[in-house]
């Protein structure tokens, strides 16, 4: 079998990469310019590299020829740190539509089954926090379902949905290219898959303000406080990425059932808030350390306008129905928050632990 996957080197690429050449018989073709976090697979005689971007004529051009020779087409390639969509918006909406139009064209045109990752945020808030539940009292209020529940956005100007948009865009995409040209698809929307490798940790691995857990634990290694936006009340359900590859391998396995549907990938037994993640990571950090000094690390409410800049617009809560994907993936996820907090917070201890024993003896 032969997998194309633009975006092999970011974080959910590296990991499906890791398992799939695990197996016998699977060769990875591979497209992106980032490739740190595949640096112990890039000896892989069944890995290969088109160590570029995917974007511009002659990308295409090059790509078109890895349609064509492929069984499946897998695209992780996305701009997918919120702290861009209100700073780089345009960039946004380009990498996250207008480069990913051609490879669904491509999937259609070479008939080629096409895995798309998309985002649980294109459902954007619920519809919770604009209607009271005495005027509408539907399930959907909190609930997102795949294939039923609405979208809701701020306007224009939150332009934190940028990405929700480009993604929900180029969802519907691809079912217009199923419906009038018999694209064969799966849509996977994540909800905040964590694990090793994710993002990159601010002050150690790069500069800027990735995604919420990178954050928390580049703040305790560096002994800062973990900052809370608007009091850290925001909620959304967690994911081991282990879950989620399984999720992912399943839809291949299980093609008969899997293709042409749209997919909630998440736990929705992990819900949190962000204030009870920061005590869940604090505790994290003494299990794995066995240092009781973390119990106490502080945290420090901050205000989103001040932390993220005009435009931001918070998702208050991502509650999800996974009932169907279950059935059609005969898949669970089963991975609990403590454990895989365990498991991220140990491979950060083990990388860059001893900057924090230095500093905590002074
Ligand atoms: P990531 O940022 O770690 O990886 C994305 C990779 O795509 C990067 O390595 C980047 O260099 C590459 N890329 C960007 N533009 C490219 C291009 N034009 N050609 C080739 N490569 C390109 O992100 P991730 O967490 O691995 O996410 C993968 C997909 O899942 C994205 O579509 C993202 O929107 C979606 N997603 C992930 C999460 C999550 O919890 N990780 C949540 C929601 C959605
Ligand atoms: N957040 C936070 N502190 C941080 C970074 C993020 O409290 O240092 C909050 C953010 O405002 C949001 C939640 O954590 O409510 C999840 O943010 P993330 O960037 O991980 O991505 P999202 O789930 O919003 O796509």
């Amino acid at each position: 079998m032969n997998i194309l996957v633009p975006g092999c080197g970011g974080f959910i690429g590296s990991h499906f990469v890791e398992r799939m050449l695990a197996r016998d018989g699977v060769t990875i073709v591979g497209w992106d310019a980032e490739t740190s976090k595949i640096s112990h697979l890039l000896d892989h005689p069944r890995l290969v590299l088109r160590q570029r971007l995917l974007k511009g004529p002659s990308a295409y051009e090059a790509f078109a020829a890895d349609v064509e020779n492929c069984d499946w087409l897998v695209n992780l390639a996305a701009i997918c740190n919120p702290s861009q969509y209100n700073t780089e918006p345009l960039r946004t909406i380009y990498a996250n539509f207008i480069d990913g139009y051609p490879i669904v064209e491509l999937a259609s045109q070479y008939k080629k089954p096409l895995i798309h990752y998309s985002t649980s945020e294109v459902y954007g808030r619920t519809l919770a926090s604009y209607v009271s539940s005495e005027v509408y009292a539907a399930e959907d209020l909190y609930l997102m379902d795949a294939e039923r529940t609405p979208m809701v956005m701020g306007p224009i100007q939150n332009q934190r949905w940028t990405y929700a948009t480009a993604k929900q865009l180029l969802e519907r995409l691809i079912y217009a290219y199923h419906k009038e040209s018999g694209l064969d698809f799966a849509v996977i929307r994540p909800f905040n898959f964590f694990g090793p490798r994710m993002d990159y940790l601010p002050g150690i691995e790069g500069e800027g303000k990735p995604r919420v857990l990178a954050m928390f634990i580049a703040a305790v290694l560096q002994g800062r406080p973990m900052l809370l936006v608007d009091g850290g009340r925001a909620k959304r359900t967690i994911t081991s990425i282990h879950d989620a590859i399984d999720a992912l391998v399943a839809v291949i396995e299980r093609r008969e059932q899997s293709l042409n549907h749209f997919y909630n990938i998440g736990n929705p037994a992990n819900e949190v808030s962000m204030r009870e993640l920061a005590q869940a990571v604090r505790s994290a950090f003494a299990r794995v350390t066995g240092e009781p000094r973390f119990l106490d690390h502080p945290t420090l409410d901050v205000d989103a306008r001040a932390f993220y800049g005009d435009g931001y617009e918070d998702c208050d809560r991502r509650i999800l129905d996974i009932s169907a994907e279950q059935a059609r993936l005969a898949w669970t996820p089963k991975r609990s928050l403590e454990q895989l907090l365990d498991e991220t917070v140990g491979y950060y201890w083990q990388k860059y632990g001893e900057r924090s024993r230095l500093r905590a003896t002074g």
